[in-house]
């Protein structure tokens, strides 16, 4: 398919090794994943063939040092691989995100030397992560959390449930939220390292959704989970930083997903409107058709540059948060609107599993979702104005 970027100016940016990074992805995105992503949706099943390739292709370790396996990369270099697998399919590039951006992420700034050294080898090998803090009552007020953590001598015991895990069908690794002291409130809130095998861990059931369908999202029970005290993440107490300072670097990946879902979509409509033919020519040559795409494309413009700012931004070592949760905001918003204007572009086509206009639009609106709504984007952006 064309690529409508490839010559755009924000990506003058990138230096050789990211660009040449940035090919290699959308090579593998084009030659081994597009060819399933419809089956792949329709079956709401991903294919396990291709996690082992996502760790061949040594896209699970973007930050993490080469001496345990890793790139050594930046965020940025994430956002570009993100961007890449959601153009061509959002549930792939959300199991990459994850696995980067909350779980290695995380452990990189909170684990200690001796989690580093166990975990990080498998993290790049083959050892897919999670990250599990909402709950059946606790989203957007995620702190209100009921999982509990109770110490019984040298371990822990978990008990709880965690709702809405991305990629807890296939995931070996749980970083898992949990209160330590209730009575505390928040500041009870501790992370631990759960590993699949643990006693009193198991999967609960597979949500059936609306997009990204071939992504898993499940449920955990926590009945008297045994977690080893060598397996608390970062300071007990100190969980609600950890998970908030995650998911302020997680959004920038989450704009990068939406920046590749329009694109995806924006791209196909781009090749259909040249092609569909009505009134006697293509509808390409309406200038009502032409403009509608022309404000596409610059949205998505716009977006892009938030996304790739913010990421800038904390490679940099300089404050983000705003910029982050502004670019989650708007990527996630011109993505809704994009996939929807590609979809009516399409016409009755649009509307048909034969075309790949639904599905954009179907995965879509998960970045107004999920790692804080856009309301709790909102939220932060006005305090950090407030402030
Ligand atoms: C496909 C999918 C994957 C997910 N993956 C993960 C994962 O891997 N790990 C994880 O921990 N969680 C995950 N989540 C959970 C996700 O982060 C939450 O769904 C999200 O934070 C919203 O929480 P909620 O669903 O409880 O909605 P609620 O918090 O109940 O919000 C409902 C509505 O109320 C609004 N609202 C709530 N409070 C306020 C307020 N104070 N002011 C204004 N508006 C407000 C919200 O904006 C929203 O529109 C996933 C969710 C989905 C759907």
């Amino acid at each position: 398919m064309q690529d409508l970027h490839a010559h755009a100016p924000a990506l003058s940016t990138l230096s050789e090794e990211e660009s040449m990074f940035r090919d290699a992805v959308r090579d593998f995105a084009e030659g081994e994943i597009r060819p399933h992503v419809q089956a792949m949706d329709e079956a709401a099943q991903f294919r396990p063939d291709l996690i082992p390739r996502f760790f061949e292709l040594g896209l699970m370790g973007i930050e993490i040092p080469e001496q345990f396996g890793g790139a050594g990369g930046t965020i940025f270099m994430a956002v570009l691989a993100i961007e890449e697998l959601a153009r061509v399919d959002a549930s792939a590039a959300i199991y990459v995100d994850v696995h980067n951006t909350l779980v290695n992420n995380a452990l990189l700034r909170w684990a200690d030397a001796g989690q580093q050294a166990r975990l990080f080898p498998r993290l790049t090998a083959d050892l897919l992560g999670a990250f599990a803090l909402s709950e059946p009552g606790s989203g957007s007020d995620a702190f209100a959390l009921e999982t509990r953590a109770d110490r019984k001598g040298d371990h822990w015991e978990l008990t709880g449930r965690k709702f809405w895990i991305t990629n807890g069908a296939e995931a070996g690794l749980f970083i898992v939220f949990a209160n330590a002291d209730p009575a505390q409130g928040y500041k009870g809130i501790t992370g631990f390292l759960v590993e699949r095998g643990f006693p009193g861990f198991s999967i609960g059931k597979k949500e059936n959704k609306l997009g990204i369908r071939a992504s898993s999202t499940t449920e955990l029970i926590l009945e008297q989970c045994v977690v080893p005290d060598g397996n608390v993440l970062g300071p007990v107490g100190k969980g609600y930083k950890i998970a908030i300072e995650t998911l302020n670097e997680g959004r920038i990946g989450i704009g990068a997903q939406m920046i590749g879902v329009a694109r995806g979509a924006l791209e196909a409509a781009t090749a259909y409107v040249k092609e569909r033919k009505q009134f006697g020519k293509a509808i390409a040559e309406f200038q009502g058709v032409q403009f509608q795409l022309a404000q596409m494309a610059t949205d998505l413009e716009a977006a892009r540059l938030m996304v790739y700012n913010a990421a800038r931004l904390k490679d940099a070592g300089l404050p983000f948060q705003q910029q982050a949760a502004m670019a989650k905001l708007f990527s996630s918003q011109v993505a809704d609107r994009t996939t929807s204007n590609c979809l009516e572009l399409f016409g009755g086509y649009g509307y048909s599993k034969e075309y790949p206009a639904e599905k954009y639009y179907r995965d879509a609106k998960i970045g107004t979702i999920y790692e804080g709504t856009s309301n709790m984007q909102l939220q932060t952006i006005a305090k950090g104005l407030l402030r």
